[in-house]
């Protein structure tokens, strides 16, 4: 169909900039970098923006260019760029690192999906199980990794059985066949979707630990966050090796922008009001115990407490 009105005319030519020096690919040049993750599942980057940067630069340098644009001269003063990133990050500004992106092809078990697709703040393309049959892929941890339910974290799983003590190891063994069992159901999915069973209908016999893929984009602050979560401790086990794969791919590209992650946030501590106040009480010969009976945010100011030797 035409257009419903005439196009402006072609401007003579189009600008283009050429680089002072010359470009460097950020995954050189590489259509993925894949590391494997679980025992059938992987973490493939397969693409970046910006892939392309000045040779000696890293992919830090499109939050510095971003930066700069709104600051104009005021960033003569801080005209480091390793100290611009740091201090954009110590101070939460969010947008320079909405500038940076990456693009993930990811497989795994579909409860980790099920945890992974809360964050909202990605763009995600996922394998059907309407159009397609679902492979025979099922995560099934190892005898020694399976983890006793924690008795002080109703959420998670911590100690594992001991393979040295029969009756201890016991529910451990039951649990992998109990899975292996599962698995089984597998052959009849096929049986029946062979028989005519749609596959839409047929897949929703099949359990939790199967695999399923998909293609995830994220921009790198909305990464940061997902990766402050679900490489907490207070995570999944299974999601946080995902997790650690992810900024394993994502530390190569922008290793300024990460390490000032893990100095500034990851690896630092939040201080609440009470905490501060327990403290400064401290110095004047205090016990240290926090002004409230809440016993969580007792047992969080103990670990605080800890790691900072108090
Ligand atoms: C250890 C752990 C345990 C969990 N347990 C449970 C559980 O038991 N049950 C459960 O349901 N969930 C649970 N979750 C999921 C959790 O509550 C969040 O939904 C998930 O971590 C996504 O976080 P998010 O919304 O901050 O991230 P994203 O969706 O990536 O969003 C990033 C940020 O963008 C902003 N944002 C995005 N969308 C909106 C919006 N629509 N409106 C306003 N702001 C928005 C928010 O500031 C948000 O923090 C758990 C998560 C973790 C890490």
């Amino acid at each position: 169909m035409p257009f419903p009105t005439a196009l402006p005319p072609a401007p003579p030519e189009i600008k283009t900039v050429s680089p002072e020096s010359p470009l460097r690919d950020v995954m050189n040049g590489a259509s993925r970098l894949e590391l494997k993750v679980l025992d059938h599942g992987f973490i493939a980057l397969v693409d970046a923006m910006p892939r392309l940067v000045p040779e000696s630069q890293t992919a830090d340098q499109a939050i510095v260019q971003a930066a700069r644009v709104s600051y104009g001269q005021g960033t003569k003063h801080i005209n480091e760029d390793k100290g611009l990133i740091r201090y954009l990050l110590r101070h939460r500004h969010t947008t320079p690192f909405e500038m940076v992106e990456f693009k993930f092809h990811v497989c795994m078990p579909i409860f980790i999906a099920r945890q992974w697709i809360r964050h909202r703040t990605a763009n995600v393309n996922e394998y059907s199980g309407r159009y397609s049959i679902i492979p025979d892929r099922f995560y099934t941890p190892t005898l020694d990794a399976v983890r006793k339910q924690s008795a002080s974290n109703r959420q998670g799983g911590e100690q594992t059985f001991a393979a040295s003590d029969e009756q201890d190891i016991k529910p451990a063994e039951e649990f992998i066949a109990f899975l292996k069992g599962v698995e089984a159901q597998y052959s009849k999915y096929i049986d029946l979707t062979n028989k005519g069973v749609s596959r839409e209908l047929a897949r929703i016999g099949l359990p939790v630990n199967m695999y399923t893929e998909w293609y995830w984009k994220c921009d790198l602050h909305n990464l940061l966050h997902f990766l402050s979560l679900r490489m907490d401790s207070h995570a999944q086990l299974e999601i946080r090796a995902y997790g650690d794969a992810m900024y394993r791919l994502v530390e190569q590209i922008v290793p300024i922008t990460m390490q000032a992650w893990r100095d500034y946030h990851f690896e630092a501590m939040h201080l609440t009001r009470l905490e501060i106040e327990a403290i400064a009480a401290m110095r004047s010969g205090g016990d240290g115990k926090l002004a409230t009976d809440n016993k969580r945010e007792q047992a969080e100011w103990e670990d605080k407490r800890k790691r900072l030797s108090l």
